[in-house]
């Protein structure tokens, strides 16, 4: 007997084998049941994972004298015959090759005659996305008044590709991609018949590589099982897929992480011996980038990974920030659009790498704002700290000439305002000069001192200067061009300003003085 490949073997034979697409059963079978069928079906989705397959099941239950539950009897000539592809009454088209008005014609023709056997004629057309518009009119025309014996089943993988008004007449069955553990463990089922051993994580690659395709993953498994044997490894798979070792790829991010330059080009060009195509190391290491990102995000193993994989890329996402990592996708997403359009891909993949390890590890966003602060709350106390005028300076002696000690604190403080027999007084916030000074005791003996100096009545307050009141500075040095400059050459000698300049790594252009908003200068 003629070896039969995985794919066809073990192709599904009723609604229940198809992997996957439970919705999809579950409504046909009910619409078996209950009698509510369309002339056209739609089978849309990816490649290989069971349209067509689903459209002979449907056809099966459709034409099986025995069919039974929406289940066809799969034993039966005619079952076996619409399995093989021989069946008179189930007729395939490929509709890539068949794409002309002429073939519908044809088919138009036939499909008059009623079926040999059942109560149904069916035709499976399968990418029915490549017919041309004049084939489309063609079967519009039959779909818009179908004899009863009637029905179509179309698959396509181009849904967009299939006319509003075909569209319309059929009644429409999306087709999912077969998620990977459910594909994993479904190889892992048909190897045990198959009396295969294969590594757990061999399956999963396989099924990783097929992208949700079952026809795809049987065919990477019939090879595997050609090139090893009945017993297969991850490293086999990688060999038929002649795919880079992932531990390579895992000790070059580290480099590239670690900035280990030199380490992560002596490794490049043993990668290069193995695998010469830059373009692929490339678009590799950028979907475990990606992987990486989302680990860092999501640390449970939520992506098509195998164990050893994620255990691996999570001890890797420590060495780096999220936002390196974002950055790092980016730089390598660009790298990989500039290989494609380069005669000279390899070169710009090195230069991709050379950006990649010069890539800054950056301040998280959170520790910067509370750096920015820091310095916010530290300028409004210690720069905005006033120039201590003429005026302030003689206040300062006289008082100093009655009371030293009074004096020494208000050496603290500063001249906020002074008008209509009012004098206020600005300390820094939290200052001790600011409590010390505002005690009763020491605020009658200011008030006396100076109305005495002064021969009129004059009241006294003070203020801290975060409260609002710093809005009043700057009074202090309006008009004052001289004094400007001054304050310009101190802020930019400002240890703060000179931290902030680090934090930000920038260049002061230009210093503004705040001006009060109701100050009309
Ligand atoms: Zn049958």
């Amino acid at each position: 007997m003629s070896y039969l490949v995985l794919a066809r073997k073990w192709r599904p034979q009723s609604f229940e084998d198809l992997l996957g697409q439970e919705h999809v059963c579950k409504t046909l079978t009910n619409a078996i049941h209950q009698e509510r069928l369309a002339h056209a079906f739609l089978f849309c989705g990816p490649r290989g994972i069971g349209k067509t397959s689903a459209a002979r099941i449907l056809a099966k239950t459709l034409v099986c004298p025995k069919s039974k539950d929406g289940k066809p009897c799969n034993q039966c000539s005619i079952c076996d015959e619409i399995f093989k592809g021989s069946s008179v009454d189930v007729i395939e088209i490929d509709g890539a090759s068949n794409n002309g008005v002429d073939s519908i014609r044809e088919l138009r023709e036939r499909a008059n005659y009623l079926p040999t056997q059942g109560h149904y004629k069916i035709y499976i057309i399968d990418e029915v996305h490549m017919l041309s518009q004049s084939a489309f009119n063609a079967l519009l025309k039959i779909l818009e008044e179908p004899p009863a014996h009637l029905k179509f089943i179309f698959a396509t993988t181009e849904v967009h590709k299939i006319p509003a008004t075909i569209l319309s007449r059929c009644q429409r069955f999306d087709f999912k991609k077969i998620p990977l553990k459910t594909l994993a463990d479904h190889l892992d089922k048909i190897s045990k018949k198959e009396n295969i051993e294969v590594e757990k994580d061999a399956l999963l690659k396989i099924s990783k590589v097929a992208q949700g395709s079952f026809r795809d993953a049987l065919s990477l498994l019939d090879q595997a099982i050609s090139f090893s044997g009945p017993k297969i490894t991850l490293r086999h798979i990688q060999d038929i897929l002649r795919s880079l070792n992932e531990e390579t790829l895992f000790e070059l991010l580290e480099k590239i992480f670690k900035k280990e330059s030199q380490e992560t080009f002596t490794l490049l060009s043993k990668i290069y011996q193995e695998e010469p195509d830059t373009k692929q190391i490339a678009s590799e290491l950028l979907e475990y980038v990606r992987s990486l990102l989302l680990i860092k995000i999501a640390p449970e193993n939520t992506l098509e990974l195998t164990d050893s994989e994620h255990a691996r890329l999570k001890e890797i996402s420590s060495l780096v920030s999220l936002e390196e990592l974002e950055m790092s996708f980016q730089t390598l997403l660009r790298g990989t659009q500039d290989m494609a359009q380069t005669l000279y891909p390899q070169f710009v993949f090195e230069m991709t790498l050379i950006k990649l390890l010069q890539l800054k590890p950056l301040m998280r966003l959170e520790e910067l704002i509370e750096r920015v602060e820091t310095l916010h709350q530290r300028s409004s106390s210690e720069f905005h700290h006033p120039p201590t005028t003429d005026r302030w300076r003689k206040i300062v002696e006289v008082v100093k000439n009655q009371k030293p000690s009074l004096a020494a604190l208000l050496e603290h403080g500063y001249l906020v305002e002074w008008s209509n027999q009012k004098l206020t007084i600005g300390f820094p916030k939290e200052s001790v000069f600011y409590k010390l000074l505002s005690e009763k005791e020491n605020m009658t003996a200011l008030e006396t001192i100076i109305s005495e100096h002064l021969k009129t009545k004059i009241t006294v307050t003070i203020t801290d200067v975060i409260t609002g009141s710093d809005s009043h500075l700057p009074n202090l040095i309006k008009n004052d061009e001289h004094h400007i400059a001054q304050l310009k050459k101190k802020a930019l000698e400002n240890e703060i300003i000179q931290e902030a300049q680090k934090v930000f790594n920038g260049k002061i252009i230009d210093v503004k003085i705040q001006k009060n908003p109701g100050d009309k200068t």
